[in-house]
């Protein structure tokens, strides 16, 4: 699953309303006949207990897994987002998913569309089929035992802290790393403020996440390119990445004049010896 790395870019994708076009979790519960109850009990509880409990509820009503698996498997999504995730992958970046829905809608989607072997890493809520056939979908972060300590990002789960363990992981590694972040929701507002100034945030325009940004811009270091479907999505994930590239060898480019010129007064030094008896050879000088 680990993706072949080559240009230090790290592309970090949420899942909802990002790669696919509708938000997975209503998706499953409007499909199958939900929403009712769904709007009736959001009020009460966080939404990833809900997402639990509307699984339970499923199960009570004979809904199977499998009925669960074939309306994710007809999820819409822009035709141009799987291109995109490709060429990215291709041009040596690596893939993450950073999602608020579950290991098993995500893994069912990105399995059925082909692109699962393209991200080396899913970080979403555990999402475990029980024996009873039943979807049990538990909070990332077990807010029960305690808080993460966010006030911005919901009980279950901060994508911010998420997106700080990636950089501490890279940053360990020493190498230096460019971040590309693209989401639509509120809850990827945390980690567009955590992103480096080398980084790159692409919120998608008139979306939750874009107007945070937009109300106080200065907070985000990052350059901050929007977007508004997959095909703008896949023309700016490409020039960003492209840029990148270019830059950074223009930055290798120029390490090798260094370098050469070094190696010009190295051979320099280094042929000074044997050229000594040359150039009191040469009649040259005394022409003068
Ligand atoms: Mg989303
Ligand atoms: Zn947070």
């Amino acid at each position: 699953m680990a993706a072949k790395t080559n240009n230090n870019i790290v592309v970090v994708f949420d899942f909802d309303k990002t790669i696919i076009d509708v938000d997975s979790d209503n998706w499953v519960v409007d499909e199958l006949g939900f929403t009712a109850l769904f709007d009736q009990l959001l009020p009460t509880m966080p939404w990833n207990s809900l997402m639990d409990l509307m699984m339970k509820e499923l199960h009570d009503h004979g809904k199977t897994i499998e009925e669960i698996k074939q309306v994710l498997r007809r999820i819409p999504i822009h035709p141009r987002v799987i291109p995109a995730i490709k060429s990215a992958h291709a041009l040596g970046c690596e893939l993450r998913i950073v999602s608020d829905a579950n290991t098993f809608f995500i893994e069912t989607i990105v399995e059925h569309l082909g692109i699962s072997e393209y991200f080396s890493e899913i970080n979403t809520n555990p999402g475990l089929v029980d024996e009873q056939g039943r979807l049990k979908i538990s909070p990332y972060h077990d807010f029960t035992k305690s808080s993460h300590g966010c006030s911005r990002c919901p009980p279950n789960m901060c994508k911010g802290l998420i997106i700080e363990r990636i950089q501490a992981s890279f940053s360990k590694e020493g190498s230096k790393t460019r971040m590309i972040y693209l989401g639509d929701g509120a809850g990827d507002y945390c980690p567009s403020l955590k992103l480096k100034a080398q980084d790159y945030m692409m919120p998608r325009k008139d979306f939750p996440v874009w107007d945070l940004i937009s109300q106080n811009p200065t907070l985000v270091k990052a350059a901050v390119r929007d977007w508004t479907d997959g095909e703008a999505m896949e023309s700016i994930l490409m020039g960003i990445i492209n840029d990148v590239i270019s830059s950074d060898e223009e930055e290798e480019e120029e390490k090798d004049k260094i370098l050469s010129s070094d190696h010009c007064k190295i051979s320099v030094g280094i042929a000074h010896e044997p050229l000594l008896p040359l150039a009191r050879q040469v009649p040259l000088k005394l022409v003068k």
